[in-house]
């Protein structure tokens, strides 16, 4: 009788451990479940409040551009037209390679004041009625980059080179005087291999850092300026080109395309038709970012120079190289 009743009272001691069990590991489970959802409701309102700041980012970002593409119906006609390659440009920080600290800062304190009356100056030639345009040249150096260069002296005008890497002496020296007469070196890119750099971001970014370092090397300028091989609108990337373009931003590189294009891209062009398409180009925008080419097989765009410069200084156009503090032209990324 003790022992049946002993035996009762033990089994129901084991039924009430085993129903505690149930219950911690009931408890343990819910929490493992629990846990995980809770940090996942956290993470989606992160996401979509940094979502929402992308957004507003963007849209500040747009607005320059809108407003070229609205002043300029044929803006993404022509970017599509041309088979020319489009062009970014980032800013350049100028400065010997031996600069001291004091340099470097009278230097940023120069160009912050450049930077000021670059802005306030396009701002009174816009009030005034007068086109703002920017001349960029692709693909060089070239054999025609000195005589360029001489064009470009003898009319008082600076534009920028959007650049490739090229070795030899007599590029070089074609880097350092693009510079020295008060031009815009900026990055297109090592080898302008569309196969090689839009095949990956890491070969991307060994193409773009090679000509980064190479130029900083031999001119002592470090370009923040890029522009796209066949601009950021290009067809030809086998990845999103917005891939790009992120690791641009996270470098502080500025990339840009052009709103005017002289449509030398195309071969076999006549001095006149890139004059034509140049200035016709210019007529429909206030600020016209202008592409052109500065290669071997171009020599009619360099023919077609000084008179596209007379006909803009004629009118009273204000010619500027592009800079750090330039509003980028961008085409659309689909
Ligand atoms: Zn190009």
């Amino acid at each position: 009788m003790e022992n049946s009743r002993g035996n009762v009272s033990e089994a129901a001691d084991r039924r009430r451990r085993i129903n505690l069990y149930k219950k911690i590991i009931a408890f343990v489970l819910l929490f493992l479940i629990l846990l995980p959802t809770f940090f996942c409701v956290i993470l989606f309102f992160r996401v979509n409040s940094l979502q929402n700041e992308i957004k507003e980012l963007k849209a500040d970002n747009n607005n320059y551009s809108a407003q070229s593409e609205t002043a300029d119906p044929n803006y993404v006609y022509a970017a599509e037209t041309t088979t020319a390659e489009k062009e970014t440009e980032k800013e350049t920080i100028k400065g010997p390679l031996s600069a001291t600290t004091n340099k470097v800062n009278e230097q940023t304190s120069a160009v912050t004041e450049e930077t000021t009356s670059a802005a306030s100056l396009i701002d009174q030639a816009l009030a005034d009625g007068r086109k703002v345009v920017y001349l960029t040249f692709d693909d060089g150096p070239s054999d025609y980059t000195q005589e360029l260069l001489g064009i470009l002296k003898n009319h008082g005008v600076k534009a920028t080179f959007f650049v490739n890497g090229k070795e030899g002496e007599e590029y070089v020296k074609d880097y350092n005087d693009i510079i020295e007469q008060g031009n815009t070196l900026a990055m297109h890119t090592y080898s302008h291999d569309y196969q090689l750099v839009y095949s990956s971001l890491d070969n991307f970014i060994g193409d773009f850092k090679k000509l980064q370092d190479y130029l900083y090397k031999v001119t002592g300028v470090k370009s923040s300026i890029f522009r796209f091989p066949g601009g950021s609108s290009n067809s030809q990337s086998q990845i999103p080109v917005t891939t790009y373009i992120n690791y641009l931003n996270e470098q502080g590189i500025t990339y840009f395309d052009w709103n005017v294009s002289s449509g030398d891209g195309a071969s076999g062009l006549t001095k006149e038709q890139v004059e034509k398409n140049v200035l016709g180009g210019i007529a429909k925008n206030d600020i016209s970012v202008v592409l052109m080419h500065d290669a071997n097989e171009k020599h009619t765009t360099l023919e077609a120079v000084p008179y596209i410069i007379e006909s803009l200084q004629a009118e009273n156009a204000l010619i500027l190289p592009i800079t750090d503090d330039t509003m980028p032209v961008q085409h659309n990324i689909k």
